[in-house]
């Protein structure tokens, strides 16, 4: 697959999971473009699509956890506003500058 098809793919993918959990994707689409690059990257590389804001270990039961969506985002998202890589945004977290 070329890159730039597997980066639509994570990008619808992800537009997707935003949508199910009421949530919107980086409204800033150079840091969105560049999160969902990294995301490819490492699928493409690792075959899995590894946190690209996140340093992978090595162990691949640790770096399980940081399998986008990491197990960490849900929380972000809650108490941040967006997750790590700022790829998912509390539709709200723009109100709260
Ligand atoms: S911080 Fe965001 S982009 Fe990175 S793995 Fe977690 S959910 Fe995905």
């Amino acid at each position: 697959m070329a890159e730039d098809e597997l980066e639509k793919e994570i990008l619808e993918w992800a537009k997707k999971y935003a949508r199910e959990h009421g949530w919107t994707l980086n409204p800033d689409e150079k840091k969105l473009d560049v999160v969902i690059r990294g995301l490819a990257r490492n699928r493409k590389k690792f075959g899995e699509a590894y946190c690209p804001c996140r340093l992978r270990t090595g162990d691949a039961e640790k770096d399980a956890l940081i399998i986008c969506p990491c197990v960490y985002h849900k929380d972000e998202v809650a108490n941040q506003g967006s997750c790590h890589c700022s790829l998912y945004f509390r539709t709200d977290a723009g109100e709260r500058k």
